[in-house]
């Protein structure tokens, strides 16, 4: 039932990362069809009745264990709307990248610019690093698609290596005629600044007009899913209640699939980051974005 979730690609995209990323690719020209979809209707949150989250008095643990208790009562998912879809899901980063300066610094042209074939990402101020938690976020996340009859494609699904590019990253998911896509990532804002945000290609001709309003669509989605389903805010520190348009991330700029690159918190911020370290919150970023996921194929895009 969906009107459209065709997409055609051609060939590439890429995908990537933010503060912490680059991407791209070089040219290849996409011709793909336009989708456009319906907007996302804002989940209700009931509230909870709790978990299991040790939390030291007063300071940031309330929040923790209130965000997390929160998205408890998100905890039945309804993901039957992803069910025959393919959609990729690309954990940014990669363990290895710092490891390999030369190769990730190589530059790669993304229409509007060039930028870096990828980049090494940030990390909690206890060492936690984004790689690590994009790819734990990423698994949990194919794992929820998977087993709601999803066909998911991995940019990759281990943390040792380096890359791929952000060509390649975007190529894969354009090979596959994904329908939508994800690239996962943390950001590495203000200390200051808290909350999620999630980057939309702008409207760029030749390259991202066949994928700019089901990309749209699928962020608000994606935003209005994880608000609901994780408890965490928009950034206070970027963007408008969480969306933000980019023209220089390679990523979305490549692709010919409809796709974002959503940073689920602030690694920088000591509130958001007490969240992403917690394995119980990955877990509900993983099913709060599976939901979105549901709701954008559901609503006929
Ligand atoms: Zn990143």
């Amino acid at each position: 039932m969906r009107r459209v979730g065709v997409l055609l690609t051609l060939s590439l995209v890429v995908t990537f990362g933010v503060s912490c990323a680059t991407d791209s690719h070089t040219a290849a020209r996409r011709v793909a069809r336009r989708t456009r979809s319906a907007p996302a209707s804002k989940p209700t949150i009931v509230s909870t009745t709790t978990t299991t989250v040790t939390v030291p008095p007063s300071t940031v643990a309330p929040t923790v264990a209130t965000t997390v208790a929160r998205a408890a009562a998100a905890g039945s998912l309804s993901l039957g709307g992803v069910r025959g879809h393919v959609i990729v899901v690309d954990a940014g980063h990669n363990g290895g990248n710092a490891a390999h300066a030369s190769e990730i610094s190589r530059s790669i042209f993304i229409g509007t610019q060039t930028r870096a074939c990828d980049t090494t990402g940030t990390q909690t101020a206890d060492g936690y690093t984004e790689h690590a938690y994009n790819l734990d976020v990423a698994l949990r996340l194919r794992d929820l698609l998977e087993s709601s009859g999803a066909h998911v494609v991995m940019i990759r699904t281990d943390d040792a290596g380096w890359g791929p590019c952000i060509d390649e990253r975007a190529g894969i998911g354009n090979r596959a005629h994904a329908e939508a896509g994800i690239s996962v990532h943390a950001d590495g804002g203000p200390s200051s600044g808290r909350g999620f945000h999630v980057n939309t290609p702008a409207n760029i001709a030749g390259y991202t007009d066949d994928i700019y309003a089901a990309s749209h669509t699928l962020g608000v989605a994606l935003r209005d899913a994880y608000a609901a389903g994780t408890g965490m805010p928009p950034a206070n520190y970027i963007g408008s209640n969480g969306m933000v348009e980019r023209r220089d991330f390679g990523g979305l700029n490549l692709s010919d699939v409809p796709k974002v690159l959503f940073e689920t918190g602030n690694m920088q911020n000591a509130t958001d980051a007490a969240l992403l370290e917690s394995p119980g919150f990955r877990q509900r970023v993983a099913a709060a974005l599976a939901q979105g996921f549901a709701r954008y194929f559901a609503s006929g895009a």
